[in-house]
């Protein structure tokens, strides 16, 4: 196994390592920094997003530069505002036991005076967008006929964006006995034209496969007609109680729109496109960064690139127009080795697309159900139940007990839990009691009536077919759904496909298995103890669909007023809401990530 100090860092970088709590080093990482550091070499380093390109060419950068010369020496180049932000923090950080390393974010939106004065201080390395490093240079405010490293980072997102001609521009006023690092998810043609043009032979170095999204993405698929695109929207917030997610839209249009509904539905939503102020985006940014924000409505172009860990969803409320677009959404999580469910929204006539996309990411989408209301309603109680119990108790609350207790004098344990829980419950229940199935696949047309009624029925074991349990084990258990399906397997002594439909939630979750075993997974579980904890399985009344994913979307407390309509009928009236603020409860969000990283705020 390689470590941080076999590859040839100083030691002031692998201090700054091991303060960053980097225990070893990427497989990007670890092939691309020895070859930058011995060698004055350009390079070609495909990786996808969240395998730590950033730290791959940083280190290697800062150790090169001669921090005793004011001189600018290395330029990275990087598609977006945020990004550019995002590198710069990161470079301070790894530079952060070098003395006299300046770096400086350079991007649009912000006073270029401001830019031009820091630059002036002296900055050894330069972050930019290609925007406003054309402007700089055309009004002689940088100079970056010096420098002896360039950085292309997210090049891909970079020619995608259409700064092809501004990278061309800004490449020819660099000298040509420099080294150029291009860094990309993906090898789009523009991508390799970019390499023949501008660098010399080129190392290359490819980690995991090429032009395939993160593997720890599972894609999934649902099918609904165009009109239910925003129910199904919150069906799918809702089952997953604690989702963290972006959701894209085509226009600027959309995503104002479904912001804006989400938003009145009680929702922590916010917007992000490029209609919106500079200052509005930073405070979108910054609330989804707290995780204030649940659910970040965006354009492709304002999300690119967007370095948040933790996301737990991508949802394509729209299909974009370019299948490599896809890539880049879906990129958005599975970061840092976390997994992560990229979710389309798709009209039966473009499930065709489906089809192109797994061709170009080499991966299969699984075509999921949207859940019915009885499944939400599930869902939610056991989400609540566990909230109740995990709840923190608040010492404030001590001096009103006495009265407290009064009110709830002669109501037994039973009936008070009851009572507890209905009060939250009614409400959600009430929403989505009459709800209807939204799937449009071919065969349900005319149907969906008894569909929709399926989750209510039964209760009792069926003896054929599936039959889907609730666990009291979840994300907090450290499972996911794949060491979950591995334990119900083995502790049950079942079969390698027995176990389906694993759906894992923060504190509780659900599998499936063929009716024909569910005896020998009930006796299995019972009486069954781990860690001295009962591990409890029960058959669920719902069949079930096939969703899986994490957390819990709290409901009630603020934020859950009116979801009393599937659809906004007078929405999207150009109400503009400064881009969406995050709402209700004081912004709590309760889905505890377990793996708590370094927050970075730049803001
Ligand atoms: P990329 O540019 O490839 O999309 P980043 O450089 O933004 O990825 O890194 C993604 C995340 O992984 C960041 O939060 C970063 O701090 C973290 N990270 C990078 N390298 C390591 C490492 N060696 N060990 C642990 N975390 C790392
Ligand atoms: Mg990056």
């Amino acid at each position: 196994m390689t470590k941080f100090t076999d590859l040839g860092l100083d030691q002031s970088l692998l201090d700054a390592v091991s303060d960053l709590g980097f225990e070893k080093p990427s497989e990007v990482q670890e092939k691309a920094i020895p070859i930058l550091l011995e060698d004055e070499t350009d390079l070609v380093a495909l990786a996808q997003t969240g395998t730590g390109k950033t730290a791959a060419f940083g280190f290697p950068l800062i150790q090169k530069i001669d921090s005793n010369s004011r001189t600018t020496q290395g330029l990275i180049l990087s598609p977006t505002r945020e990004l550019c932000l995002q590198i710069t923090n990161e470079l301070k950080l790894y530079s952060k036991y070098e003395k006299n390393v300046n770096v400086v974010a350079i991007y649009g939106g912000a006073s270029i005076t401001d830019q031009a004065r820091q630059i002036k201080r002296g900055a050894q390395i330069v972050v930019a967008t290609p925007g406003r490093m054309k402007d700089m240079i055309n009004r002689g405010l940088v100079n970056i006929t010096k420098i002896d490293y360039c950085v292309l980072d997210e090049a891909d997102e970079m020619l995608n964006m259409g700064f092809f001609e501004d990278i061309k521009d800004i490449l020819s006023n660099t000298p040509d006995e420099k080294s150029t690092w291009l860094f990309s998810a993906t090898m789009p043609r523009e991508v390799s034209i970019i390499a023949k043009k501008f660098m010399h032979s080129p190392k290359e170095i490819t980690v995991g496969a090429k032009n395939s999204g993160a593997s720890t993405v599972q894609h999934e698929y649902y099918q609904v007609s165009g009109r239910d695109r925003y129910p199904a929207l919150k069906r799918l917030a809702d089952t997953n109680p604690g989702i963290f997610s972006v959701v894209f839209c085509r226009t600027k249009r959309d995503t104002q729109r479904v912001a804006e509904m989400l938003i009145e539905d009680g929702y922590n939503a916010g917007a992000l496109h490029g209609d919106l102020s500079q200052n509005q985006r930073d405070l979108v940014m910054n609330s989804f960064r707290k995780k204030q924000i649940q659910m970040l409505v965006a354009t492709d172009v304002a999300a690119r690139g967007i370095d948040v860990d933790d996301v737990t969803h991508v949802i394509n409320y729209q299909l974009p127009d370019e299948i490599e677009t896809y890539t880049h959404r879906s990129g958005r999580t599975g970061r840092a080795g976390k997994s992560g469910i990229s979710m389309v929204l798709v009209t039966r006539s473009e499930t065709r697309k489906i089809r192109a996309i797994e061709n170009k990411i080499n991966q299969k989408f699984i075509l999921k159900t949207i859940p019915t209301g009885m499944e939400i309603c599930e869902i939610q109680l056991y989400h609540l139940a566990n909230k109740i119990k995990d709840a923190e108790i608040n010492e404030e609350i001590e001096s009103y007990l006495p009265a407290i207790n009064d009110v709830f004098a002669g109501i037994e344990r039973e009936e008070l839990i009851k009572k507890i829980v209905s009060a939250e419950f009614t409400r959600f229940y009430n929403y989505y009691n009459k709800a209807k199935d939204l799937n449009s696949s071919s065969s349900d047309r005319g149907e969906r009536g008894e569909r929709r009624e399926r989750g209510q029925r039964g209760g009792e074991v069926p003896t054929s077919g599936s039959v889907r349990y609730f666990i009291n084990v979840g994300e907090k258990d450290d499972y996911d759904w794949m060491s979950l399906k591995d334990f119900i397997r083995e502790t049950a002594n079942l079969g390698k496909e027995d176990v389906f439909k694993v759906d894992v939630k923060e504190s509780f979750s659900f599998f499936n298995t063929d009716a024909s075993v569910t005896e020998q997974v009930l006796s299995t579980f019972t009486e069954f103890k781990v860690d001295g904890r009962f591990v409890n399985v029960e058959v669920s009344k719902n069949p079930g669909g096939g969703r899986r994913g994490g957390g819990g979307r709290r409901f009630g407390g603020g934020g859950g007023r009116d979801r009393g309509r599937d659809r906004d009928r007078s929405g999207g009236r150009n109400k503009r809401r400064d881009g969406g603020s995050s709402q209700g409860g004081g912004g709590t969000f309760s889905g505890k990530r377990r793996s708590k990283k370094r927050n970075t705020d730049f803001f």
